[in-house]
């Protein structure tokens, strides 16, 4: 318990909140090798009280449009418009469905939403900065680790536990929040799946999901791992969590084509026609995905289905550049912490693109590729105080060779 402090005005006796000595503050509270001001114990009341209040507003941006919620995504993603399109009408109803939940008799689904498209291309990047837009809580999950509960691995309900950790603990934010699960396409059920014993990774994790992207009132350990008796159990409604699953869909193409040639005439046809394989995936319906090994009530859930594009080597080279956040301007940005002005020609970045192309790991390729160039680079530039300007062009990229340094007078 803690107890008033030495009533003696000692000069070495400080609040350990905010380090004023007691002289000045008039009081402390004695704990346990520590003490604390009046002034701090007011601050901490605060911060319990903010913790407790109902965050009725969340999400606390509200962008007006789904076109504004689309532009800021611009700002982050290149290209991709369908998607960010499809994705902003989605999230803009979600939210507005929030609001007026209680107000109506006609019931507004939830608008969970399904990417599909190759690796690298965008697909958690446009969930994440979606909840940084509405600047509501946000977490990612990855499918292959999930299994039913009672199962070796991770029980679905873990998803909310780190929602919650995102949400600082605050239950009612956690409840207004966006989750991510990535590689969703891993917990198809396999046709070559003859085991008798139950599908640990397939339908029966399919089923587990669905409760929770329904809504429903899941129970969490607020710490995490597996649920004991003796741990107390926090309570998440996650009706209004928005879930977004992504993923490659690898063969998906094939379901999709085999559907549109059975038609032999009419719209599918020329669609078949038309398109090549890796466009097919945008004409993705429900049946194709149920074809692909997931129940029907895991799409009923998902009803917002959209697909991204594979990146053009144009896309790549914009990437580099163009975000606000982008690759090459957080380079520039530690360098001049450094004092030196770091160049890439034009050249150089269609190579690191170019380069990018060939490793078909889509834009996570260009991370890696800038990382190998500039280790050395970044070795090297802390210790050259002779210099202030750093050029790099095509061969540091394409035949390694040390970028152009130099010393640029200022003008005063
Ligand atoms: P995935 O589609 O596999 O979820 P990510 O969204 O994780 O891919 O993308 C990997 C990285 O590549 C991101 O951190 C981001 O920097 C970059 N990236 C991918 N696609 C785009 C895009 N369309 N616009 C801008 N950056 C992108």
């Amino acid at each position: 318990m803690p107890r008033s402090g030495p009533n003696k005005y000692k000069e070495d006796i400080l609040c350990s909140f905010c380090g004023l000595p007691q002289k000045d503050v008039g009081f402390l509270i004695e704990g346990i090798e520590s003490y604390i001001c009046e002034s701090c114990v007011g601050f901490a009341q605060e911060i319990i009280d903010e913790r407790k209040t109902p965050i009725e507003n969340y999400p606390s941006a509200d962008p007006s449009t789904p076109r504004e919620i689309k532009e800021e995504l611009d700002k982050y993603i290149i290209g991709q418009s369908a998607a960010k399109k499809a994705v902003a009408v989605a999230v803009y109803n979600h939210y507005k469905r929030i609001q007026e939940q209680s107000n109506d008799d006609v019931e507004l689904e939830k608008s969970n939403i399904l990417l599909l498209g190759p690796s690298g291309t965008g697909k958690t990047l446009i969930a994440k900065t979606l909840a940084r837009i509405l600047d509501v809580p946000f977490a990612i999950a990855d499918a292959t680790v999930l299994t039913e509960a009672g199962y070796v691995g991770e029980d679905v309900e873990n998803i909310l536990v780190r929602l919650f950790h995102a949400a600082d603990y605050n239950v009612e934010a956690t409840q207004r929040g966006i989750v991510y699960i990535d590689e969703i396409d891993k917990i198809a059920k396999r046709d070559s799946n003859v085991s008798i014993t139950r599908d640990v990774s397939g339908e029966g994790v399919q089923q587990s999901l669905l409760k929770i992207l329904e809504g429903t009132e899941a129970k969490i350990p607020p710490e995490g791992g597996r649920k004991h008796p003796e741990q107390p159990l926090i309570t998440i409604n996650t009706s209004n969590i928005l879930f977004i699953c992504g993923g490659a869909f690898v063969g998906m193409e094939k379901h999709i084509e085999r559907r549109v040639s059975g038609t032999g005439i009419g719209f599918d046809r020329e669609i078949k026609e038309k398109l090549k394989d890796d466009q097919l995936l945008k004409h993705v319906r429900p049946d194709d995905l149920i074809n692909f090994g997931f129940i029907p009530e895991l799409i009923g859930r998902l009803p917002v289905t959209t697909a991204l594009e594979e990146l053009t080597e144009e896309a790549m080279n914009s990437i580099l550049t163009q975000p606000r956040n982008s690759l090459i301007k957080q380079y520039v940005r530690l360098f001049e912490m450094e004092g030196v002005q770091l160049e890439f020609t034009k050249t150089a970045i269609r190579e690191v693109a170019k380069l990018a192309m060939k490793r078909k790991t889509g834009a996570r390729a260009l991370r890696s590729i800038l990382e190998s160039v500039m280790l050395d680079i970044m070795y090297e530039v802390p210790s050259k105080k002779d210099i202030n300007s750093c050029v790099i062009n095509a061969a540091v990229i394409t035949k390694n060779t040390k970028p152009v340094y130099k010393k640029i007078a200022k003008s005063a």
